[in-house]
């Protein structure tokens, strides 16, 4: 089955990379709509679908756009930790009423978006959710930062997947590895609470390249290289957990569950959403 929220929901905040005050209310939508965002502050209201070809390329984070005659007409960016949340809760059909260019920041995690989700409830909809089980193995990436996907077992019924990472100029990121089975239990407690995260040293240089600036060690974990900054760690590898919620929003993108064996080293949205791409494409190969 389909499914959507129960009533409208709002949340408050401010944008991380912009720090505009901003409001988004999730509201219910139609069977088939998918997700979809809608600029509130504009005055047509323009729409836009969080699909993959809407992605837009810019660093660290997941936007989307769209264009015309190759200039970007309207955007809205920080769209991950929504679209994680969103899949965590099963929700299929969404309109994102959005007032600024960006997302709250919120604290840095999917977790406000899953409680608020929770708070009203959902409801299901006629037509079935798109399911598809992976068939053939891809990798995107190098040696050293990669993502690859593997067919399912025939037993499996769910994803899996095995993500690690290394910090070795940051001690106390350090190793991590995290390994989880996409269910909603695990995606909504296991997940969506680990929060986004830098080195002192990255968020020094946003900071003083004017980005960020309403940003505290409250909406995004700072690792000082001896210990969190004014802050304390959910999970011990919160971080890996984090690189999980960002490929999970990402991989939503796509409109469909999917059902395979993923693994990723050092990755991250770029590789994210190229993955996705080989994804869709081999299921267009499919139907040919
Ligand atoms: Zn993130």
């Amino acid at each position: 089955m389909q499914k959507t929220l129960n009533k409208p929901v709002s949340l408050e905040g401010f944008g991380f990379w912009r720090c505009d005050d901003v409001v988004v209310t999730l509201t219910p939508a139609d069977p088939d709509t998918g997700v979809v965002f809608i600029r509130d502050d504009i005055p047509s209201a323009p729409k836009i679908p969080a699909r993959l070809e809407n992605r837009m390329t810019v660093e660290r984070r997941t936007s989307l756009g769209i264009q015309n005659d190759g200039k970007t007409i309207v955007q809205v960016d920080m769209v991950e930790h929504l679209m994680a949340a969103l899949f965590a809760a099963g929700i299929t059909n969404c309109c994102v009423r959005v007032n600024s260019q960006e997302l709250p920041a919120l604290d840095g995690s999917a977790l406000p978006y899953v409680d608020a989700i929770n708070s009203v409830g959902t409801v299901e909809q006629p037509g079935e959710r798109k399911r598809i089980r992976v068939t053939q193995s891809i990798r995107v990436g190098t040696d050293k930062s990669y993502l690859e996907v593997e067919p399912p077992k025939p037993e499996d019924l769910t994803s899996t997947i095995c993500y690690e990472l290394d910090y070795p100029h940051c001690s106390d990121i350090g190793k991590q590895v995290f390994s989880a089975e996409f269910v909603p239990d695990v995606l909504q407690k296991e997940i969506a609470p680990a929060r986004t995260f830098a080195t002192q040293d990255e968020a020094k240089v946003l900071q003083s390249a004017g980005l960020c600036q309403r940003v505290s060690p409250q909406n995004c974990l700072v690792f000082t290289g001896t210990g969190v900054l004014e802050n304390q760690l959910r999970f011990p590898n919160e971080c890996a957990r984090h690189k999980v919620l960002d490929f999970t929003g990402d991989l939503y993108l796509g409109g469909i569950e999917w059902t395979g064996r993923f693994h990723g080293v050092g990755s991250g949205h770029a590789l994210n959403c190229q993955l996705l791409e080989k994804l869709l494409q081999s299921v267009t190969r499919r139907q040919e």
